[in-house]
């Protein structure tokens, strides 16, 4: 069928959870902004790609924004605090305790189930008075024009084309839009699998995550929303179709085996869902017209539960770039945007990346210098601080939406 080309300032192209906040985070913004999503959002036979099992820890910082977005109060379930964090390595002496009292706080961050926190945003974009969605449509060509860019939707064998003068790649890991802008990644396979479902136990959950460093990778217990640890167990890649399948006793038994009884008896675990690991950094940010947010600009290992906090922080770097009007595309704005997200990703990906790689290294000199890390972190109070407040997303710039209140 024929369409006629709509046009619109702004077109996000990915409605996941980075897409969608920043669709949020621009309402009222005077632009004409629209939302491509490529999956229908109830679509259980193919729900859309984040929103599902996965537990994520939101920072302070995401927590803020995403009240002040009016996101937090779709959830069904407010989101499980997180108040105290227990960190450990399998063979190392040594441990690092972590309590939000102690940096004059509540908590440090909340954790909610992926899914929970899309539903509450696909919600929240519902709400959204000037938004147009095209959903289910999927992004198949992108054209440069002199001071827009032609996109082309699929949809059910319909096809449209729309017009925007600036483009947000939102569009995940293996974006179409980074490569349709010629903007090259570079990839690392950590070669990891991490197994995820939710776990209870005879221990109620009060507060306290726990994290574990491995040599065959990281285990995580995250209290839940609902009562349950979300536990996160990392497999070499190769073992990970084995160790899913194995029966709910078997399974149960090996969590229970490397985390130790810290968290109690583990009584019962939900279906497993696998994630392999993979780093996916562009190669740069921006181009003519054009930038990525979220996993399309970087995809990092989730250890340190910070890849949609960092996309949530790119999405309302460029909001608040955009406050005050003019062309979204000009290109000083969108070197502003690269320069802005610089520090923060850097260090962002600096920490994610160290963690993974410093914490499955199983070399002797590697285990006495993590275990003296930990013995310093523990009995310095001035180390943590730093790594405690960047955890909580506050490193360089920090997006007025982000700030506390
Ligand atoms: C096991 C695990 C645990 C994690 N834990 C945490 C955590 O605790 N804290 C944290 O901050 N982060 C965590 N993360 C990372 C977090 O899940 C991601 O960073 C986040 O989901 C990225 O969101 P996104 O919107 O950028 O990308 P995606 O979620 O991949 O969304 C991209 C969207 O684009 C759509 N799309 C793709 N191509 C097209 C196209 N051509 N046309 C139209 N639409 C298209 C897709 O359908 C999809 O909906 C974790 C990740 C994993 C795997």
């Amino acid at each position: 069928m024929q369409h006629d080309t709509m046009q619109h300032d702004i077109v996000i192209i990915g409605g996941g959870l980075v897409g969608a906040g920043l669709a949020c985070a621009l309402d009222g913004s005077g632009f004409d902004v629209a939302l491509v999503e490529a999956v229908a959002a109830d679509d259980g036979a193919q729900p859309r790609p984040s929103f599902d099992e996965r537990n994520l820890v939101l920072a302070d910082a995401s927590l803020n924004a995403l009240t002040a977005l009016a996101v937090l109060g779709h959830l069904r379930q407010p989101p499980a605090p997180v108040q105290r964090i227990h960190v450990t390595r399998a063979g190392d002496f040594g441990a690092v305790r972590l309590n939000a009292n102690d940096y004059g706080r509540a908590y440090f961050g909340g954790v909610v189930v992926a899914r929970d926190l899309g539903q509450a945003l696909e919600s929240a974009v519902n709400a959204l008075p000037g938004l147009t969605r095209y959903c289910p449509a999927q992004v198949r060509t992108l054209d440069c024009g002199a001071d827009h860019w032609r996109v082309s939707l699929h949809s059910d064998g319909d096809e449209r084309t729309i017009r925007a003068r600036l483009l947000v790649g939102a569009d995940g890991s293996q974006s179409f839009v980074r490569s349709a802008l010629g903007i090259g990644s570079e990839t690392i396979d950590y070669r990891q699998t991490l197994l995820v479902s939710a776990v209870g136990s005879n221990r109620a959950v009060d507060g306290q995550a726990f994290e574990r460093f491995t040599d065959s990778g990281p285990l995580a217990l995250l209290p839940r929303p609902d009562g349950l640890y979300g536990s996160v167990m990392g497999v070499a890649t190769d073992q990970a179709d084995a160790v899913a399948a194995l029966p709910d006793a078997e399974y149960l038994a090996l969590l229970q085996q490397r985390f130790g009884g810290r968290a109690g008896r583990f009584t019962r675990v939900g279906k497993r869902v696998a994630y392999p690991i993979r780093r996916v950094l562009a190669k740069q940010l921006v181009a003519p017209r054009a930038l990525l947010i979220g996993n399309a600009a970087q995809t990092i290992h989730p250890v340190g539960a910070q890849g949609f906090n960092l996309g949530l922080r790119d999405a309302l770097c460029l909001a608040e770039l955009l406050a005050d009007g003019g062309d979204p595309g000009e290109p000083q704005r969108l070197a502003r945007y690269a320069a802005l997200r610089s520090e923060d990703r850097e260090r962002t990906l600096a920490f994610s990346d160290g963690l993974a790689r410093i914490t499955a290294n199983p070399g002797f000199s590697m285990h006495l210098l993590r275990s003296l890390g930990f013995l310093a972190l523990e009995h310095l109070p001035g180390l943590k601080a730093p790594l405690v407040s960047g955890a909580m997303g506050y490193r360089g710039w920090v997006p007025a939406l982000a700030r506390p209140a």
